[in-house]
């Protein structure tokens, strides 16, 4: 089975482009790495330079491919906020153009990725699927109107697809390659902020008056490696004409401060810290009811918060 992989030259993108291919999968990857690295890509791997804003780069990606999985996008919240229209271009017509050529290549089955930034701030918590979706930033706008297009794209073109909504990916695989692994510039998410914390410039803890126990922002963290599990076992599980939407997190939440000393245990010394004013569009506390998952893929994820600050960390090495 051929996968084509967009955006397979990002952090997540490529942990799967390096899982689909050590299960035996056959690989295509789309990316214009524009945030990605060229360099991540395995060699054996068939790879397109290209944008899905370029109806002819997704036609040539397409060639041979029995199912798509999704990832390319723009993934920054406070960027979007800054440049709504970019991410409505890159997200939401890059992905209309890349359902119109899948019609066009009559490939049916789509696996995408979707965040819990669709929800915005949660009614209830644990936050299941069925929860209302009234996004707080552009980005989580994009996210959802991308889900809804797809789903009216199941109903009238009866393709089989999920969408698989993030809570906060972290961790990371070492390969033949060396670590895949977040590399942002600049770097926004917690756990490489904490471990990259230093005297001179400690790592910011945004708000330490939210309600929670500490102070501190509540977040559910997966390991990418248990995510990229998932995407695996929905791709198995597709039905023709239904979409299906996913949570994918660990169930459980940590605060900014207990990540802080998950790091500290790892790293050997004390993490310098500096409260800060509390970040724009932070809802103070994000958790997944993953139940759907569990049961509908049969998927458990099996990494915690030390496994995936332990593996960011000896990625920097
Ligand atoms: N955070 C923080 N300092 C940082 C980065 C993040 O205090 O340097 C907090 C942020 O406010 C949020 C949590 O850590 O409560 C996770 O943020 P991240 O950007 O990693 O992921 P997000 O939840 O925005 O997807």
């Amino acid at each position: 089975m051929r996968v084509l992989v967009t955006g397979g030259t990002g952090y997540i993108g490529s942990t799967a482009v390096e899982i689909l291919s050590k299960k035996g999968f056959e690989i295509s990857i789309l990316d214009d790495c524009s945030t990605g690295h060229a360099d991540s890509v395995p060699t054996g791997v068939r790879f397109i330079q290209g944008s899905l804003l370029n109806k002819s780069d997704i036609a040539t990606a397409l060639h041979d491919v029995d199912a798509v999985m999704h990832f390319a996008g723009k993934s920054l919240v406070g960027e979007s906020v800054e440049k709504p229209d970019l991410y409505h271009l890159v997200n939401v017509n890059g992905t209309r153009n890349l359902l119109d050529e899948m019609k066009n290549a009559t490939v049916t089955k789509i696996v995408f990725s979707s965040s819990a930034a669709t929800y915005g701030e949660p009614d209830v918590i644990p936050i299941p699927e069925s929860a209302s979706t009234n996004p707080t930033n552009p980005y989580g706008a994009t996210k959802l109107a991308i889900d809804t297009m797809i789903s009216r794209e199941s109903q009238e073109q009866g393709i089989s697809a999920a969408s698989l909504r993030y809570f906060n990916v972290a961790g990371a695989l070492k390969s033949d390659r060396g670590w895949l692994a977040e590399r942002h510039n600049p770097e926004t998410h917690l756990i490489p902020n904490v471990l990259r914390s230093t005297h001179a410039n400690p790592v910011k803890i945004f708000g330490n008056d939210w309600p929670t126990a500490d102070g501190t922002c509540i977040r559910d963290y997966v390991h990418v490696i248990d995510l990229i599990d998932a995407h695996i076992k929905a791709l198995d599980s597709l039905t023709v004409g239904v979409h299906e939407i996913y949570n994918l997190g660990s169930g459980d939440g940590y605060s900014v401060r207990q990540v802080v000393a998950a790091a500290a245990l790892a790293i050997g010394y004390e993490i310098p810290t500096i409260d800060s004013p509390r970040r724009a569009g932070d809802p103070a506390i994000l958790i997944a009811d993953i139940n759907k998952a569990k049961v509908h893929l049969g998927w458990t994820p099996t990494r915690g918060i030390n496994e995936m600050v332990a593996d960011t960390l000896a990625s920097f090495a």
